[in-house]
């Protein structure tokens, strides 16, 4: 590879400039509807994965099936964009550290992670792949100040598949902050994917991929 913007893609921001991205944190079971879908009969909390940030996409009009697996799910997440990074950083000062948000999927190889489960082996390659992380532009963090209630909404074919409410989050976007930043210290372009609610459902190779959260920019495209 010698495309440098492979391994650090430039997101654009509305209203003008780009953001180098960073490195992909995600938020396991970060909705206790979707927790619950997954099996989890008593709530636990959440937990962090991550993913390179090779598997972003930006915008994309279409996306490559994917090898390996015969279950591809959608997760339509809420993306948070670190602006200025920090350790240990306390929940009241965590959104001064956001820069943005946007609409992401984290896309999900669901059979190999049932796979590794049952086998009590690391998930990486389920959650990591190429194009297994698309992404909208950014919004500001000031062009967007009801994102904490905002409806999250991902639509297959046309047919409603994944509805939920930012509010619902077990960790809202302050703790996904502080608890991240008590493990590793964050960095400016950092994305975090704050997690999905219930409704995660499998593609096929045609399917017309919409998902959409109030008032950022929506991702629309088909699988190929
Ligand atoms: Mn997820």
């Amino acid at each position: 590879m010698t495309d440098a913007s492979v391994f650090s893609p430039d997101i654009p921001v509305l209203g003008g400039g780009d953001l180098a991205a960073g490195r992909v944190f995600c938020v396991g079971r970060n909705y206790a509807d979707h927790a619950a879908e997954m099996g989890d009969a008593v709530p636990e909390p959440p937990f962090f994965f991550i993913k390179p940030a090779t598997c972003l996409v930006v915008r994309p009009a279409t996306l490559s099936y994917p090898p390996r697996t015969a279950d591809l799910q959608h997760e339509i997440e809420l993306v948070v964009v670190i602006g200025k990074g920090g350790r240990d950083i306390a929940r009241e000062a965590a959104l001064t550290h956001v820069t943005g948000y946007a609409t992401g999927i984290d896309m999900t190889r669901r059979d190999m992670q049932a796979d590794a489960k049952a086998k009590r082996r690391p998930w990486d390659m389920s959650k990591s792949f190429d194009e297994a992380a698309p992404v909208s532009a950014v919004t500001p963090i000031a062009a967007a100040p009801a994102v904490e209630s905002a409806v999250l909404r991902l639509s297959v074919n046309g047919e409603v598949r994944q509805e939920g409410c930012v509010a619902d989050m077990i960790w809202p976007v302050a703790d996904v902050i502080a608890e991240l930043s008590s493990y590793m210290a964050l960095l400016p372009g950092d994305l975090i994917y704050t997690g999905t609610p219930a409704g995660v459902g499998t593609l096929l190779q045609g399917d017309r991929v919409r998902a959409e959260i109030e008032g950022l920019e929506p991702l629309d495209f088909t699988i190929a």
